[in-house]
This record gives C-alpha cells, structure tokens and sequence, in this order.
C-alpha cells in the first residue's frame, strides 16, 4: 500500500463525498423509534483520524448524531479492558444470518447469544459491562469523551426515553436471555444501561478519534495500552464479520475494512495500522447501513488502493 505521505487525505474524502452525494433520494432514515425519525436524510460527513492523530473532515464532520450500535464496539472493548474475556463463554462470535433485534436463533442456541453486535449479543455485553464497573453507560461515554478530546458529549436523554418508551423488543430479548441464566443484572438495569449507551450523541470526528485504539492495534491516545494486540484483532474480525447488521459479506465485498454501523446512520470504520474513519448520513438501506455512508467509504478504499485485503 501507499506510504502515509504520498496519500491525500482531503483529496480522498472529497472524492468519498461525491459519492456519498450520488446517492441521495435512496434510503430510509430509521423509523423504529420517533426521535431519530425527524433526521435529514440527505446530511453527510465524514473524518479520517490517523494513528498519528492528525484529523481530516468534510462534509458535516462535527454535528453529533445518535451513534446507535456503534456504541456496542466501545462497550465491548471496555468489557475486555476490565478483564472480562469470560464474556467469550456468554457470547459467540458467528454472523447470525438474521436482523439485528432478531429472537428466533436465542431459543436453539439457549440463551448465548450468536455474537457481541446483534442487540442481544450486546445487551450480554452491556451486562458484563456493568457488572465490571457499576455504571455502564458512564463507562463508554468516559472513553469516547477522553480518546475524542472533547467533554461535550453526551446522552441524548430524549433518544434514550424513545428507545425504552418503544422497547418491548430489547426487553423480550433481554428476558429471554435472563431465562437462560445468561445475565448476571437485573434486566430493567440492563436495559437501561444499554438504551443509555446507544442513545449518545458524537460526531464523525468524535468517533473517528474515539476508534483509533483498532487501528493502533490496542493503544489509547494517551499511548497507554487498552487491549492486548490479539484482543484488537479480535474485536477488528468480529467487525469484519458481524458488524455491519446481515449485510457483512456485502460490506466486505464492497469497502473491505472492518467496521461498525449504527441506525442513526454512521459507519466507524478501521485502517489497523493507519486510521480510523467514520462516514454518516441518516438514511439507511433495507440492513440497517447508511446508503451514503456506505459509498462514501466504498469510494475511499477503492480510490486509495488500502483495504485490510
Ligand atoms: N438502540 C437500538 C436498538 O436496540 C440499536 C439499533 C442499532 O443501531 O442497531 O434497537
């Protein structure tokens, strides 16, 4: 692959904003909850933090939107920080083949879910979570603040009402799993820890920022050591594999990094060894991954030549 110097980043991000703008009109902005349902669709941004820390952006790269599942990578990161690689029995780590909220493959498989990034897999994580340091959410909202530099992050309070006021189904998934003896808090603690977290508000360059740590194969900013090297490849092939909802063969095929995507329309994106990029625009395709967002990064990896293959 080309050296960091004789790639342009602006230059590139450019070019993945043009195609993001190909395709506006196509997708939905998610509609399952009414507070994320009033986002424009057509909004796009994008920003690339490289291991170094130098930032790039365009686009609407610092307005913060609701980060979603992307959240549950930070969560489970954190999880095998404190410690937690119990979590591994309680969890799987297999793409599901079925939508993100699904129930149907919890009853055959009793109760372990199939891995950390479909919401019962990470409601599983969210609970270890808690058990490890009592306070979930604050934990992953710490370590986006600190890695991202900037304080002014947060929950999104009316998001997360939304999420609980319209979440029957996380509820009967988080049951169903305690039925199993797979969660170790109470479930209503659970819940709320889990809608607390995927309801934060963060920016392209927010999360770029705050992802870093899979590109710098387990360092903080600070140059402290989170994970173990084999722990960030770890959480980078679960990405590559599961995290982009049933669509991860697709997005493989098409970007070729591992990446997290959310319903609110943001993709996090890893480079190991180099960067972390995150794109965004609301509108989502029928999986779950944000139309634009997906190009955008299709056109990036395509036009710079660098991808994990
Ligand atoms: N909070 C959402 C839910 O549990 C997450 C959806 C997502 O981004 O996949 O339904």
């Amino acid at each position: 692959p080309p050296d960091h110097a004789e790639l342009d980043y602006p230059q590139l991000l450019d070019t993945a904003m043009a195609a993001a703008r190909r395709e506006a009109g196509r997708g939905h902005v998610a509609g399952y909850i009414p507070a994320l349902a009033s986002e424009d669709p057509e909004a796009f941004g994008m920003a690339l933090a490289t291991v170094d820390g130098e930032v790039f952006g365009v686009g609407d790269w610092e307005r913060p939107f609701s980060v979603q599942s992307i959240s549950k990578l930070f969560s489970l990161a954190l999880v095998l920080a404190a410690g937690g690689d119990g979590l591994w029995s309680g969890v799987g780590r297999e793409p599901s083949g079925t939508p993100f909220n699904s129930l149907v493959q919890l009853e055959t498989e009793h109760g372990i879910p199939r891995n950390p990034f479909i919401n019962a897999g990470a409601l599983v994580v969210t609970d270890r979570l808690q058990s490890l340091t009592g306070d979930a959410a604050a934990h992953v909202l710490d370590f986006l603040r600190t890695e991202a530099g900037n304080p002014a992050i947060a929950v999104d309070a009316a998001v997360a009402a939304s999420e609980a006021e319209h979440g029957h189904r996380n509820a009967a998934l988080a049951h169903f799993i305690a039925s199993h003896g797979n969660l170790h808090n109470e479930v209503d603690d659970v819940l709320r820890e889990y809608f607390a977290h995927c309801s934060i508000a963060a920016s392209c360059r927010d999360l770029a920022l705050a992802g870093r740590f899979l590109a710098r194969h387990g360092l903080r900013a600070d140059g402290s050591r989170m994970l173990s090297r084999s722990e960030a490849k770890r959480i980078n092939a679960v990405m590559l594999t599961c995290g982009t909802y049933d669509a991860a063969g697709e997005f493989a095929f098409r970007v070729g990094l591992p990446a997290k995507s959310g319903v609110g329309g943001g993709v996090l994106a890893v480079l190991p060894g180099r960067a972390a990029l995150c794109a965004w625009s609301p509108a989502l395709d029928r999986a779950g991954n944000s139309v634009a967002a997906v190009a955008a990064l299709d056109a990036f990896t395509t036009a710079s030549g660098l991808s994990v293959f």
